[in-house]
């Protein structure tokens, strides 16, 4: 039976896992593996994809990968690890647990927690080797999405960080130095599940650790959802690093009774472990000791062998080591781990076989090495691989972690899902909380301080132009100032308020992981376009303001639908179109404002949806990212990173105001402002500017628009679009508009939502795609509109 004919509720044993290449590696780093049992839970109200629990947490398929996994219906699951019995535990341990939060998982195995002291624990005494004093300590956090890493980060670091991209990817980079440690630096690498060539964020991270070679990793787990933190673990112990490893969320974890055998662990594992809870700042003191202590004295973990020769007979045991011995002069001559490099090569990593450049021969040799373990093991060799992981995993949950039956913040999320991802409540629910969400953003909150800010940015022009008269400075230099800076920066800046609004709310769909349930629900009407279920948030909050937007498809987990996003977002008609369409309505069909306003809105989606498709077709051909996502429990956000959220985007906004959007305005004011011979000009008429329109009027003729005072307001918002209307304002003052007719006004409408997006877009834009798509947005995006009001201009032409 396949995995995606089973019925919610039933539970099942996997049989065999199907599929190929990465998206298989994937499965099975994910945990799903033979023999591993799984409980169908729902389906997504419009029937795809399917939500499964697998290993203790929620994971999402998609319907036609389900279909790739053989499963056998079982009635009740084999049990994993000691489960506490939650009654009993409270009732005694409980208390003291609760009391004592974090460090009382360390008191429940009896001994001290290991000390590190000068010598340390993890090489021999009289060995201590330090790097010399004022070496940069750097350090690495890998961990898994939502297992709390930026909430580390945030706690490690402080406000001493910086936040940029990765070299040649558009991946978040955050760096940060540790407080109180001048010499050191953290960097917050994308969440990740294993060191596989999967997703862009994992070559990002895993190319991080190989290639900059941290002297330390910092690796994070979330305690609550041990088993597949732990599989990255592994790996990360296979590379050979220095690490530490932090057990997250412990606060849950004793919360609801279970608790972790720390020394045993530490034991098994050859690295220090230590208790923490991020949110609550619990145990990171401790962990920040450690983590000093193993990078400088470059500890490396005792133990990178977990393959068993007692498991099923050593096969896997003994294909790997036959591997390390194989490749173990090319590893070297590559500067790559050998233990790693060889359970790469297993699995089958194209990009480790490359790097290492084996003869013919040891090609063969490694071929046959597998295909004898694949015979004697009866599984595949990805298979066989993440199944030792898994097998060992297995008995470090066995003897140091008592998981409580259920946790209280599981059944909570059950509860919540219930309504916010049921069957018939999903899409109204998110259709109430996103029209909150815009209502509060763009409609009460955002422009309240809009207001604020605009009115003191206008205080402060007046108070300079009033200065700047005293003064007697020239004309054309308080001309600069005032339209330039004041007018053009400063309506930009004014914009500052709702991004932050739109960000905290974001920010708090985002970590409590109700977008994770969005995307969940969404994906299969997005699929149809070639897009993945994460994309809706980027697309609604376009219909606010494009800046935003862009800067919100970070959160999207491949590099392809992030593109693809960003391109389309800009076709969400923007809040600041909305002057343009009230003040051409009002003028030319006065009293039909509410359907044409609806008709633009759906035009500006069409137009998405068509090139979405051309997209699928042409630029993005290749396989939509398979949609297998975590839906983590739903959680609290924690006041500390919203707030530096905020701050940051906060802050990336006003630097891009004052470069990129500063030189735009600069350019547009200057041609305004001066003809041909640099002069000041009394009327527009004469500026370069309008001098430039006219020379576009031959081009703008077919769609009706060839009036240079038309085009002139066009082009005036490339700046922003609000001042569309007021250039139209100023230079039709003379004729009225009398002159342009409704055929005209209607082409005007359709250009305007679809042209060029600002200037402050498209600078976003340019931070996320480069400079070339940039250009090629402006570009396609006039031709687009071009040709929309050509097309006005034909119906037209038939009545
Ligand atoms: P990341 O995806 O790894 O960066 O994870 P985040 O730092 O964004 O954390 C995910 C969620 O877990 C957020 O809602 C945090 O507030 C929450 N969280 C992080 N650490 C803890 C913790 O120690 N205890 C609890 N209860 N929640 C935490
Ligand atoms: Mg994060």
């Amino acid at each position: 039976m396949r995995l995606s004919e089973c019925k919610p509720g039933q539970n099942a044993l996997i049989k065999k896992v199907g599929g190929e290449g990465a998206l298989r590696q994937h499965f099975l780093d994910m945990g799903v593996l033979p023999g591993t049992g799984v409980t169908i839970m729902k389906y997504a109200p419009m029937g795809d994809p399917v939500e499964l629990r697998i290993r203790g947490y929620e994971l999402t398929l998609r319907l036609d990968d389900a279909a790739k996994i053989d499963v056998e219906p079982v009635d009740a699951l084999p049990e994993v690890g000691l489960k506490a019995d939650a009654k009993a535990v409270k009732a005694d341990a409980g208390k003291a647990v609760k009391k004592k939060g974090a460090a009382a998982a360390t008191e429940e195995g009896k001994t001290d927690h290991p000390g590190f002291g000068e010598e340390g624990r993890f090489h021999p005494p009289g060995s201590g080797n330090p790097l010399p004093e004022g070496t940069t300590l750097s350090f690495a956090l890998i961990g898994n999405q939502n297992s709390g890493k930026t909430t580390l980060f945030n706690q490690l670091t402080g406000s001493n960080q910086h936040v940029g991209n990765f070299p040649g990817v558009t991946v978040d980079r955050k760096d940060g130095v540790i407080r109180g440690h001048a010499d050191t630096l953290v960097t917050d690498l994308p969440g990740i599940y294993s060191m596989s060539p999967y997703s862009g964020e994992e070559i990002v991270s895993r190319d991080h650790v190989l290639k900059e070679r941290p002297k330390a990793v910092i690796n994070i787990v979330d305690v609550t959802n041990i088993s597949r933190g732990l599989y990255l673990t592994m790996q990360v112990l296979e590379m050979g690093f220095p690490t530490v490893l932090a057990m997250n969320m412990m606060d849950e974890m004793t919360g609801n009774g279970g608790w972790v055998d720390i020394n045993k662990m530490e034991q098994m594992l050859g690295i220090p472990v230590v208790p923490i809870s991020a949110a609550k700042n619990e145990g990171v003191d401790e962990l920040v000791n450690h983590a000093l202590h193993i990078a400088k004295y470059q500890e490396a973990p005792t133990r990178q062998d977990f393959c068993d020769a007692a498991d099923h007979g050593g096969a896997v045991h003994r294909c790997l080591h036959a591997v390390i011995h194989l490749i173990e002069d090319h590893a070297e001559r590559a500067g790559l781990p050998v233990r790693f490099a060889a359970s790469k090569l297993i699995e089958g990593d194209p990009l480790i076989l490359d790097q290492l450049q084996l003869d013919q021969n040891e090609k063969e040799t490694l071929e046959h090495i597998v295909t004898q373990m694949e015979n004697e093991r009866g599984m595949d060799r990805s298979a066989a691989i993440a199944d030792m992981r898994y097998s060992f995993i297995y008995k470090i949950c066995d003897r140091c972690i008592v998981s409580p039956a259920e946790s209280k913040e599981h059944i909570r999320s059950q509860k919540m899902d219930g309504i916010l991802s049921g069957k018939y409540t999903a899409i109204p629910v998110f259709i109430c909380i996103m029209a909150l969400v815009f209502y509060l953003t763009f409609g009460l909150i955002g422009p309240f301080f809009q207001d604020l800010l605009a009115a003191g940015i206008e205080m402060l022009g007046s108070a300079v132009e009033n200065l700047m008269e005293h003064a007697n400075i020239n004309a054309a230099f308080r001309s600069l100032i005032m339209d330039g800076l004041f007018e053009g920066v400063g309506s930009v800046v004014s914009f500052l308020p709702i991004i932050v609004t739109m960000f905290f709310f974001l920010s708090i769909l985002e970590d409590s992981g109700y977008i994770a349930r969005v995307a969940f629900f969404m994906d299969k009407p997005l699929r149809k376009i070639g897009l993945s279920g994460r994309s809706i948030v980027p697309m609604l909050i376009g219909f606010g303001c494009t800046v935003p937007a862009v800067m919100s498809t970070r959160t999207l987990p491949s590099a392809r639908d992030r593109k693809m996003t960003i391109l389309l977002t800009p076709f969400m008609s923007c809040t600041a179109k909305l002057p343009i369409y009230g003040f051409l309505i009002s003028a030319f069909f006065p009293g039909q404002a509410w359907w044409i306003i609806t008709c633009l809105y759906l035009l500006g989606i069409l137009a998405a949806i068509v090139l979405a498709f051309f997209f699928k077709k042409t630029l993005f051909r290749g396989e939509a990212v398979p949609f297998v996502m975590e839906l983590p429990n739903y959680r609290m956000p924690g006041v500390k990173n919203v707030l530096q959220l905020l701050w940051e985007k906060a802050r990336d906004f006003l630097h891009r105001a004052f470069s990129v959007i500063l030189v735009a305005t600069l350019v547009v004011w200057f041609l305004q402002s001066f003809d041909f011979r640099f002069e000041l000009v009394e009327d527009a008429h004469d500026s370069i500017l309008a001098t430039i329109s006219g020379c576009l009027i031959p081009i703008m003729k077919p769609t009706g628009l060839g009036d240079w005072r038309l085009i002139t307001s066009l082009i005036s918002g490339f700046m922003a679009k609000e001042s569309v209307v007021a250039t139209m304002e100023i230079l039709f003052a003379d004729t009225g508009f009398s002159v342009i007719s409704s055929l005209t006004a209607a082409s005007l409408l359709v250009f305007s939502l679809l042209y060029t997006p600002c200037v402050a877009a498209i600078a976003s834009i340019k931070r996320e795609l480069g400079r070339k798509w940039a250009v090629i947005v402006v570009l396609w995006q006039c031709a687009i509109a071009w040709l929309g009001a050509f097309i006005v201009q034909l119906i037209g032409m038939l009545f």
